[in-house]
């Protein structure tokens, strides 16, 4: 199995490069965040929780989200690999994830890192916010909080991967297209 963790800050294009490598890779996309936001969509009790905590830019607790986690892992039983997109947030989601995929007999094959400057980030932030409507893209002191959540709770996931010589940084600016190389060439090398 292939599985990636696309890593990165808000706004450093992981799920638009994650589209990208799951059609390259034939891997499943699963993306936290997009499942809490279908999940407020459909209305469900999930939803109401995660929204509480996503409002504010805070991360949703660790116990509801790695059940989540676990459960569309679990749905995927014959998956090729999985890009792993906005999870592991923390260093507990992180074990969780190494205990799931080891029971299955498999692990994380590569963490690659987007890197884009604060500004820039937040420059895509906003503008994301006015197409997408997204409401956590909307207010300057949420995306600074998330920004804040970002360098102080899951940045240091970066360490955690490095210590298993899975870790790649990758230029997270520059052409869409560009930066989709600069991913399959590290995907590629290891494959
Ligand atoms: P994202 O779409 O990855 O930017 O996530 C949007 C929001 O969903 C975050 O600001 C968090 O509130 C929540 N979220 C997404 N993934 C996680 C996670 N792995 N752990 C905790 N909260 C998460």
């Amino acid at each position: 199995m292939l599985n990636i963790v696309l890593f990165g800050p808000p706004g450093a294009g992981k799920g638009t490069q994650s589209e990208k490598l799951i059609a390259k890779y034939k891997l499943i996309h699963l993306s936290t965040g997009d499942i809490f936001r279908s999940n407020i969509k459909g209305q469900t009790e999930l939803g109401t929780l995660a929204k509480s905590y996503m409002d504010k830019g805070e991360l949703v607790p660790n116990e509801v989200t790695i059940r989540m986690l676990e459960s569309e892992v679990n749905k995927n039983a014959n998956a090729n690999g999985f890009i792993f997109d906005g999870f592991p947030r923390n260093k507990v989601q992180a074990e969780a994830l190494d205990n799931l995929l080891k029971s299955k007999n498999t692990s994380i094959t590569l963490m690659l890192a987007l890197e884009v400057s604060e500004a820039e980030l937040k420059k895509r932030l906003l503008l994301r916010g006015k197409d997408s409507g997204r409401p956590d893209d909307q207010n300057p002191e949420i995306i600074q909080n998330r920004i804040d959540v970002y360098n102080n709770e899951t940045s240091p996931v970066k360490d955690y991967y490095s210590e298993q010589g899975k870790y790649k940084g990758i230029q997270g600016i520059g052409e869409i297209e560009e930066i989709f190389n600069s991913l399959c060439k590290e995907i590629d090398t290891i494959k």
